[in-house]
């Protein structure tokens, strides 16, 4: 398993160049991606192309090559291996029928991220891309607003301002991080509140690049306040406000998800603006 640069070539060690000029062959996601970069590093080897599609065709044969003693070395387009890319799968199987599975590390956008981000790293979760349609990725969000650790999320430029929205939404006014074309040229860090994030690239044309967003624990505030203490702010933003609006706000002040102070705020006899969620 052999880790490439996620845009800086100069990242590329000196072990994954030898891994993968020794190879027999290598495994990728798109021949010409791994082309290129085979080419620029002089070194000419066969392709394989495993990916989604040709995966479950491409598994057996590549097992019956690694059982006879061929060494194959598997990259993505970028980065390392399986983290949101294929082959999760043959790793799986190479282990079960007895062939050694090594590890070549080396770059990877969700850790380097996470590396940067100045948000905690003691805990946290890796969840990919949500889904592209927002109730369903609100709903993830709800799943995710309980766990207490960093959230490390992929996303691209054009959906990025409607991930942040729901994200303010449902998990309240965390610290969260933009982090964009890392190694590159353009790259760039945009720290803030969830909250602002949003109004920020809500008013702005898509980010080009590719994208990896991190959003801070919950503040350990929140659990903190008692469900009275919460009661009573919700209470106060009610008389004042739309339900919608009036949960957000007190998330904004608690650290709790704006979903689950709605709901209560239902409980306690205020709601019914669905327009507002
Ligand atoms: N396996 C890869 C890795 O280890 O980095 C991740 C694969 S995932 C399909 C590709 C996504 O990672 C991109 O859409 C983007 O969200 C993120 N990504 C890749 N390169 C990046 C970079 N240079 N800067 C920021 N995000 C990046």
């Amino acid at each position: 398993m052999v880790a490439t640069p996620i845009g800086n070539l100069g990242d590329l060690g000196e072990r994954a160049i030898a891994t993968l000029a020794a190879a027999d062959a290598v495994v990728c996601e798109d021949s010409r991606v791994t082309g290129l970069l085979l080419h620029r590093l002089g070194i000419d080897r066969p392709l394989l192309v495993y990916n989604d599609h040709s995966a479950p065709r491409l598994r057996p044969k590549l097992l019956r090559r690694l059982a006879e003693g061929a060494a194959l070395a598997l990259v993505s387009d970028a980065g390392t291996p399986t983290i949101s890319d294929p082959g999760y799968r043959l790793v799986r199987a190479a282990l079960d029928a007895g062939i050694a599975v090594r590890a070549v590390p080396g770059p990877c956008a969700p850790i380097a991220a996470l590396s940067i981000a100045g948000l905690p790293t003691d805990r946290f979760l890796f969840a990919g891309f949500l889904p592209p349609r927002s109730a369903a990725r609100r709903r993830e969000l709800e799943a995710l607003a309980p766990v207490r650790a960093t959230l490390v999320l992929l996303e691209t430029g054009p959906r990025l301002a409607a991930l942040l929205k729901d994200a303010a939404d449902i998990l309240g006014e965390r610290e969260a991080v933009v982090a964009r074309e890392l190694t590159k040229l353009h790259e760039e860090l945009r720290r803030g509140r969830l909250g602002e994030l949003a109004a920020l690239h809500a008013a702005e044309p898509p980010p080009r690049g590719e994208i990896v967003v991190l959003i801070g624990p919950p503040e350990a505030k929140a659990p903190e306040l008692g469900q009275d203490a919460v009661d009573a702010a919700l209470r106060e933003a009610a008389a004042r406000l739309q339900p919608g609006r009036a949960a957000r706000r007190v998330a904004a002040v608690t650290g709790r998800p704006a979903a689950e102070l709605y709901r209560r705020l239902r409980e306690l006899g205020h709601g019914g603006d669905e327009s507002e969620r």
